[in-house]
Parts: structure tokens; C-alpha cells; sequence
């Protein structure tokens, strides 16, 4: 007699029956250089500081990990896929077009946004007191209220290229809804 072996564990979820579960979830990671200069983009907000972001676009690191983590969540790649470095298209590009970009793609394949949490590691420059106008901006590009935008920074206790001050770090994580 043949012995049947025993199935283990959970059947796993075929990718039709995925495609039919209303949330996803994504997280994006971004890491720019600074240099001294007149200002940086956070969050879609200019901030004047002695810093600036060396980048092919305007360098907003918050809006890239969100752009990541947004794209993440609904398989479609990530931020250079859809805007290299290498097209001149995207040189100086304003971050919160490319956001807005990648939302009208995430409509295309049926989701919008849920809710986004970001969090920026940085020493400088000083974001508190700007925090509320890039919630604004950003649920205004994201179509969702500013209360499902979450904002926050941190810096790494003078530790490591952020603590140095020769970088800035952003994460973000995304739910999507169907
Ligand atoms: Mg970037």
C-alpha cells in the first residue's frame, strides 16, 4: 500500500485568491547625501537650512520611501523603475509630481491608499516645526486625509552617516486598499 504523505502547514494563497484581499501593505527605505548649500525638501516642503540634498531630483528622501513603500505594496516595482536617474525627464524633479505619478498607477491597478507612516532619520535639519505642512501636502497628493499621514523624525543620536551629518534616511511603510 502506497503511503500518503501528510501535508504539513498551510496550503499556500494562490496569487488569484490574493488579488482578492482588499489590503496590502508595503514598506519603501531611501538614503540621499548632504552638502553644504541653502535648503533641502522634506515631505514636499522646502526647509531653508545650511544643508543641501545631493540627488538627481529634488532629493526628498520621505517622498521616495513613500513612493517605494506605496509601489512595494502593490508589486509594481520601485521608484527607479518607473523615474532613473539616468532620464533626463526626472532631472531636478519636483517629488510630489512623482508621487502624484505613482498614485495615478496604483489607480490603474485598482488600489488607493489607505494610510502611510514615514519616519525620517536625520540630524539635521530640524523638521518639528514643519511636520504638519508635509502632512498636508502629502495627503493632499495622496488623496487621503491628513489624519491618515503619519510624520515622524528622529535623529541617531549623533551616530553613523545620519549622525555625522552626511546623509539623511527615511522609512516608510503604506496600507493599500482596494
Ligand atoms: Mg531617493
Amino acid at each position: 500500500m502506497k503511503k500518503r504523505k501528510k501535508k504539513r502547514g498551510l496550503s499556500p494563497i494562490s496569487s488569484r485568491k490574493l488579488g482578492t484581499v482588499p489590503v496590502r501593505i508595503g514598506h519603501g527605505f531611501d538614503v540621499h547625501r548632504l552638502e553644504p548649500g541653502d535648503g533641502v525638501v522634506l515631505g514636499g516642503v522646502p526647509i531653508a537650512c545650511p544643508y543641501r540634498v545631493v540627488a538627481h531630483s529634488d532629493g526628498d528622501v520621505l517622498i521616495h520611501a513613500l513612493c517605494d513603500a506605496l509601489l512595494g505594496a502593490a508589486a509594481l516595482g520601485d521608484i527607479g523603475r518607473w523615474f532613473p536617474d539616468t532620464d533626463a525627464r526626472w532631472r531636478g524633479a519636483d517629488s510630489r509630481a512623482l508621487l502624484r505619478e505613482v498614485v495615478r498607477k496604483l489607480a490603474a491597478a485598482g488600489w488607493r491608499a489607505g494610510n502611510v507612516d514615514l519616519t525620517l532619520i536625520a540630524q539635521v535639519p530640524r523638521v518639528a516645526p514643519h511636520v504638519a505642512a508635509m502632512q498636508r501636502a502629502l495627503a493632499q497628493d495622496l488623496g487621503i486625509g491628513v489624519d491618515a499621514v503619519g510624520v515622524k523624525a528622529t535623529t541617531s543620536e549623533g551616530l553613523g552617516f545620519t549622525g555625522r551629518k552626511e546623509g539623511i534616511a527615511a522609512h516608510a511603510v503604506a496600507l493599500l486598499r482596494r
